[in-house]
């Protein structure tokens, strides 16, 4: 009988584990991935798509094509939970997928719950699909908008300020009438970057008239006002969540091992602390002892270890370790084809930086377009 091995969720590693196996089949695997859509997108090139330089499937890897590479299968859905004893991931559509094995790779949710009124209005980044369909509909109004439309993104780590970047040179280039305004909760912008960088977003949101609430962390929100920490209160027509990564609430209840916040808890094998069979990567994931930021350029050096090791773990043969880098390169882009790097304390900036970018970016897609006849 064949071996099942089941893939939830078609974030930046997954991808790279059907790649693998597509390029060397494992006979007698029967590999599913389920996942809420075809398309998955892939985040480097997101504020790049949302100034109008890629198109959707540019940026977007079709699972479909990539699964039928692997002979593999993809199931339409969402899973909400997990039998562990019985083996098997509970979905939306009322499937019940089994497995010999399991891998997640679900990414994060928005961390807004701990806000009044976000989860009712606003718009979060995340499911990107459903704020690419937003962003459409604002593009679509702004240019007809007789009064200016007061955009509100929350959120001054790398997300929010190329979003904001992005859609504000979106906007000038369709001739919209948009006025912006970023706010943080810190006293500064992408404080996880070297201050070189900081200072030079901080000059490009200046230049571009885009407003900064610093040390305003929002309290709550209703239809239309934000109020912040000082007591203010800023309306906007729309607003965007772009506030972090939280972990999602169903690894938790089925009873895996998480850490403190709700992430998978996986060692050095990316295998789940307390279920020897189920395996994580990406954002959904935390590694014991070796936790790195939540971003993308972690979730794809995680793809081969991680394939590695459900290959492994379908044989039946012992598991590898897999030790991250401790610092990752950072490409932040400012919407208009100029970006910087940042590595540890040290930055650089220019448009070569974009089309360095644009490369790598580039190069990265290419991989997932594979012959699937
Ligand atoms: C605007 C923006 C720009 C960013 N730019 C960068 C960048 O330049 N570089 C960088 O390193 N990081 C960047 N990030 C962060 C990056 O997006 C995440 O860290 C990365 O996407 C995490 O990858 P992942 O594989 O964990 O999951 P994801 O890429 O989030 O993929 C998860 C997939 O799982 C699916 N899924 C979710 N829940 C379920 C479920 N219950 N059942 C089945 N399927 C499910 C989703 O539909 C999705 O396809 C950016 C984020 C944003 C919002």
């Amino acid at each position: 009988m064949s071996r099942r091995l089941l893939l939830i969720g078609g974030g930046h590693s997954h991808v790279e584990v059907i790649r693998r196996f597509a390029l060397a089949p494992e006979p007698d695997a029967a590999i599913t991935l389920v996942s809420p859509d075809r398309l998955t997108p892939y985040s480097g090139m997101l504020p790049g798509h949302v100034a109008g330089h890629y198109s959707h499937d540019e940026c977007h890897i079709d699972l479909d094509r990539l699964c039928r590479a692997a002979g593999s299968t993809r199931v339409e859905s969402t899973v909400l939970g997990l039998d562990l004893d019985n083996r098997y991931a509970r979905c939306r559509n009322d499937d019940a997928l089994p497995f010999d094995v399991l891998s997640i790779d679900t990414g994060s949710v928005p961390a807004t719950t701990t806000i009044p009124g976000a989860d009712r209005h606003g718009i979060a980044v995340r499911p990107v699909a459903d704020f690419l369909q937003q962003w459409d509909r604002i593009l679509a109004t702004v240019t007809k908008a007789k009064s200016a439309l007061r955009i509100a993104i929350v959120g001054t780590g790398a997300a929010g300020v190329e979003l904001v970047l992005a859609m504000h040179h979106r906007i000038r280039e369709v001739r919209g009438n948009a006025r912006f305004t970023l706010i943080g909760d810190s006293a500064a912008i992408l404080t996880q970057h070297p201050s070189r960088l900081q200072r030079r977003f901080m000059g490009l949101l200046n230049a571009r008239g885009i407003e900064l609430r610093l040390d305003s962390a929002v309290q709550s929100v209703d239809a239309g006002t934000l109020l912040l920490r000082d007591g203010e209160r800023l309306a906007a027509d729309e607003i965007f969540w772009v506030t972090g990564a939280a972990a999602p609430s169903w690894p938790a209840s089925s009873g895996l091992s998480v850490d403190s916040r709700g992430f998978i808890a996986v060692n050095a094998k990316l295998q789940s602390l307390s279920h020897s069979r189920v395996f994580a990567a990406g954002d959904v994931a935390s590694m014991f002892g070796a936790a790195r930021p939540k971003s993308g350029v972690f979730a794809v050096r995680q793809g081969p270890p991680l394939a590695r090791n459900l290959r492994r773990a379908l044989r039946g043969e012992p598991l590898l370790d897999y030790r991250p880098q401790r610092r990752a390169l950072a490409l932040i882009s400012s919407g208009n084809r100029y970006a910087m790097a940042s590595y540890g304390p040290l930055a650089w900036g220019g448009t070569w930086v974009w089309r360095w970018k644009d490369r790598i970016d580039r190069s990265f897609m290419r991989r997932y377009c594979m012959d699937d006849g």
